[in-house]
């Protein structure tokens, strides 16, 4: 069941049995030579939809642009200043609690919001404890969960991927984006196969270490059948995780 796609008596029949929603999180970034700008937002996306179709859970619009600066010497690549974030996901909460949502578990994919979402989450329940008298509001809890930590996902994609994982641009995610939208599916051969790796500081600086954007990453051997299987684990993994978060 996707919000979007849902009209307002669902939405209220909905939250007459459960108070949970699921919201992917993302960017928009460059992905190296063969990966799609929306990598980090398409992941979180395509594992909660499938999810919540098979579990008849909510999940929300994508938020899908985070924390991307040092991604912004690449074309297509679009960022938030962090208080912009922290604002604008104060806002999707606030809006979510007014209609008596009480559980927003996060399914991110992009490791450069983690620091953003958790400083979203202390300004969020800060707003909780100061408004009003007695702080008398919901018991709203937020979770972050990044969609490569679910239990399971990441044995399977070194057991997919030994050689040429890497960090950024990974063979791992763009087959996820490949199974979700197998007419995107690119073949470029990459020069050297297996990227560089280092350390990830300004934008300028990152593109002079980095110059098609991978970071240790040999993303030429992604595929739709290795993002199927990612896709399935993700998906029995969150399903087992938001039905847990949404009953606590
Ligand atoms: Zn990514």
């Amino acid at each position: 069941m996707q919000l979007h796609l849902s009209t307002w008596p669902e939405v209220e029949a909905y939250l007459a049995t459960s108070k949970a929603i699921l919201i992917p999180i993302g960017s928009t970034e460059q992905h190296g030579p063969n990966g799609l700008l929306g990598t980090d937002a398409l992941c979180p996306e395509i594992i909660a939809r499938r999810a919540g179709d098979e579990a008849g859970f909510l999940v929300g619009p994508t938020f899908n642009v985070g924390q991307a600066q040092h991604h912004m010497a690449f074309p297509g690549t679009i960022t938030l200043k962090p208080s912009t974030m922290i604002a604008s996901m104060l806002d999707w909460t606030e809006s979510l609690t007014r209609h008596g949502f009480e559980r927003i578990y996060w399914l991110n994919g992009h490791g450069g919001n983690i620091a953003t979402i958790n400083a979203a989450f202390s300004e969020i329940y800060h707003g909780v404890t100061f408004a009003g008298a007695g702080g008398n509001r919901p018991p709203l809890r937020c979770h972050l969960r990044n969609w490569w930590e679910l239990s399971g996902v990441m044995d399977l994609c070194r057991e997919l991927f030994p050689v040429g994982e890497g960090s950024h641009a990974t063979p791992s995610e763009v087959s996820v984006t490949y199974f979700g939208y197998p007419e995107a599916v690119k073949s470029v051969a990459m020069s050297p196969r297996i990227a560089p790796t280092g350390p990830i500081r300004d934008a300028e600086d990152y593109r002079r270490r980095f110059p098609d954007g991978r970071i240790g990453s040999d993303p030429s051997q992604a595929n739709v059948e290795a993002g199927g299987r990612i896709v399935a684990a993700a998906v029995k993994a969150v399903i087992s995780e938001f039905r847990q978060f949404g009953t606590a």
